[in-house]
């Protein structure tokens, strides 16, 4: 699951209607929509580098104010409607389809993934 496929207009708009934006401008629509407010965001604002992941086969970001959103390979960056740091900078795997295949003969609740380098990643190191 990728942020253009959850993300979608309301049924009260065509189903094409968010098709103009970008899926990283999608949940900013999706949130204005859901939670009646505007949100407004700065492209000067850069918040750094945030490691993509994939989580119960959804790739997700999580900002560091702890909130998290369903993001996408296709446009790896993130304004986080929770906090309004910045745009951030998503890594994603140099090979996102070899991944994704990897998880893919797994039930959903364990297509789980983190990049080597993610300090959140989980290890059995104690
Ligand atoms: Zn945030």
């Amino acid at each position: 699951m990728r942020a253009e496929g959850f993300y979608l207009a309301p049924p009260i708009l065509a189903p094409d209607a968010w098709d103009e934006y970008a899926p990283a401008e999608r949940v900013i629509r999706w949130t204005e929509h859901h939670q009646q407010r505007r949100i407004t965001t700065d492209p000067a604002s850069q918040a750094g580098n945030l490691y993509a992941r994939i989580n119960h086969s959804r790739w997700v970001a999580d900002c560091t104010c702890g909130s998290a959103q369903i993001v996408s390979p296709a446009d790896p960056r993130m304004w986080c409607v929770v906090c309004g740091a910045g745009w951030w900078q998503l890594v994603f795997p140099a090979d996102v389809a070899a991944v994704e295949e990897s998880l893919a003969a797994l039930p959903i609740i364990e297509r789980n993934w983190w990049a080597e380098p993610d300090p959140v990643r989980p290890t059995l190191e104690v």
